[in-house]
């Protein structure tokens, strides 16, 4: 059932008054109810209620114990005393799919381990076949350096390999990678890319920024096999705790894997055993013509919010105005840290990401553009204010996503004045550390994914990870400490508090993608979907927050996953 805007904000401002709430016309009966816990509402006023009632997929009720006894025949969950929330929404994730010929790395500790997963592939594959795979991060080995193309030579001989970093910005690859790309000594470093050279000037097989000059030799994967990985990977979420996810990595085009038309597909069979989904798609040939770009966009016919509460088309992504820290090529308005006169670089011009904003924007779509270093935010923001000047849109909800270095004030007072939002990853601050203390300095390393700067200027924010597989709890965590991996406390002053982190997490998420009315907080008439966590967020130590587990995620009321 869905409610009219008028009776759903007469029922839901009701319920913000206090006491129980519920819809009389409805009667007594009820599917679910949760009781004698702490019900975090995140609603305007944050109220705290005991119990929360639930009748086909939608919240019926929330309140006191009183209501467990209102609805006898429903399913009655004692909380004992845990805390609820609505669910997690990921604004910025890549669930992707993958098949055989791919390693996970995001749990490898040393490269001694890496070369065994490497050549165990090998094996199982036979010679020939390309091995891929991707999430490591040299500061998580014990060797503490790179994988190199001469130890992926160790492992797998007769195998071309390429394995991507964490944070997707380089990738290593071996010898027969090298070769059947046609990169040596002698290549030049390709536009927006970078080509590692070794002492004695060979390439020594990282490629930062292009890793598609390997991964486009790659045979493109087996739809089926890459359908089963990518529907575990959606439904990994549900542990998490996270119930709606904005994937960034989506396209228009159905003959490519992660395509709007897979997922479709994918939730025509699963969707309500999912989390709900809202797909990012890449502007159609970025770089080349921002009008052909469009036609492709009219082609696909569907725009920004077209849909349901299952699966919706999300704004368009994937455009990145520069690279990344992991890289590192984010583009910077001064020299990185001990590289006198290297400052990233962008991956468009000015005029070619202002071209696609306004032709994306005239069609009526959303834009959400990552852009992570001061000189790519700048540019941005540059673009979507002349656009928004030339063509102004109400409630347009364009954004940046990642944000990690501050901009100049001028770039923050134009985000101000045009609304622009941001999908920030307060995860980074956590787990990309290393590389930040390799990369920046000063003010620029300690406000390094800042939160509460933009958020003093009134720039809206929404929560999410980038990286799988962390999840919200890494994030809420370092939202609160500003703690790198290490323990070491970076801008303090950027920290906000656990209230306004779940709200950043769940409800502004929710606004994100237009949803706002529908999802994101625990009020009447709201989809039910929430999660049960083991202890209260709001009074347990922060590091305890860090590995704290979810012990069930409800979506549409349905209980879909309950930790042992
Ligand atoms: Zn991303």
């Amino acid at each position: 059932m869905r409610l009219s805007r008028r009776e759903f904000i007469g029922v839901a401002g009701a319920a913000s008054l206090g006491g129980a709430a519920s819809l009389q016309a409805q009667g007594d009966s009820a599917d679910l109810v949760l009781y004698n816990g702490s019900v975090v509402t995140v609603d305007d006023a944050f109220s705290i209620r005991q119990a929360i009632v639930i009748k086909d997929g939608r919240i019926l009720a929330v309140g006191g114990n009183e209501l467990r006894n209102r609805y006898p025949g429903a399913r009655a969950i004692d909380l004992r005393g845990r805390m609820v929330i609505p669910g997690f929404h990921d604004t910025h994730i890549h669930l992707g799919g993958h098949s055989r010929r791919y390693i996970d790395l995001n749990d490898t500790t040393s490269l001694a381990q890496l070369k065994q997963q490497v050549s165990e592939k090998a094996k199982e594959l036979g010679p020939g076949e390309w091995i891929t795979g991707a999430g490591w991060d040299e500061y998580h080995f014990k060797e503490q350096r790179k994988p190199l193309r001469s130890d992926l030579d160790a492992a797998a001989p007769n195998n071309p390999v390429v394995l991507t970093r964490a944070g997707a910005h380089s990738s290593v690859g071996n010898t027969k990678a090298l070769e059947l790309a046609d990169i040596n000594k002698a290549t030049p470093d390709p536009e927006r890319g970078l080509i590692e050279k070794g002492a004695d000037g060979e390439p020594n097989g990282v490629i930062r920024e292009r890793s598609d000059l390997y991964t486009r030799l790659v045979p493109r994967d087996k739809p089926q096999e890459v359908r089963d990985s990518l529907l575990q990977n959606v439904r990994d979420q549900l542990k998490l705790g996270i119930t709606s996810v904005i994937e960034a990595g989506s396209s228009v085009d159905p003959n490519v894997v992660g395509s709007y038309a897979e997922w479709e597909l994918l939730y025509s069979k699963y969707g309500d055993t999912l989390p709900r989904a809202s797909l990012q798609v890449g502007y159609p040939s970025p770089a080349g013509s921002a009008a052909a770009g469009a036609a492709k966009l009219k082609e696909f016919g569907k725009k920004t919010g077209d849909g349901n509460e299952r699966l919706r088309v999300g704004s368009i992504g994937e455009m990145a105005a520069d690279g990344g820290f992991t890289g590192p090529t984010a583009w910077s308005l001064v020299d990185y840290k001990g590289l006198p006169g290297f400052r990233g670089r962008a991956f468009f011009t000015p005029e070619q990401i202002h071209a696609n904003i306004e032709e994306g924007h005239k069609l009526g779509w959303q834009f959400g553009i990552h852009a992570i270093g001061d000189a790519a935010i700048a540019m941005t923001v540059d673009a979507l204010d002349k656009v928004l000047h030339d063509y102004p849109r109400n409630d347009h909800r364009h954004y940046l996503c990642h944000f990690t270095v501050l901009p100049p004030e001028r770039t923050m007072q134009l985000m101000v004045k045009d609304k622009i939002l941001i999908a920030q990853q307060p995860n980074f601050t956590y787990n990309l550390e290393g590389r930040y203390v390799e990369t920046l300095e000063g003010k620029r390393l300690a406000t390094n994914n800042a939160l509460a700067t933009p958020i003093k200027r009134g720039i809206f924010m929404a929560f999410g990870s980038d990286n799988l597989p962390i999840g919200p709890m890494v994030g809420l965590y370092a939202a609160v400490t500003r703690k790198g991996e290490s323990g070491k406390v970076y801008g303090p002053g950027e920290a906000v508090s656990i209230k306004e982190a779940i709200t950043m997490y769940t409800r502004n998420g929710a606004f994100l993608t237009r949803e706002e009315k529908i999802k994101g907080s625990l009020e009447v008439g709201k989809l039910a979907d929430m999660i049960v966590l083991p202890e209260d967020l709001l009074t347990v130590s922060p590091n305890k927050i860090l590995n704290m587990k979810v012990d069930m995620t409800i979506v549409g009321g349905k209980v879909l996953y309950e930790r042992a």
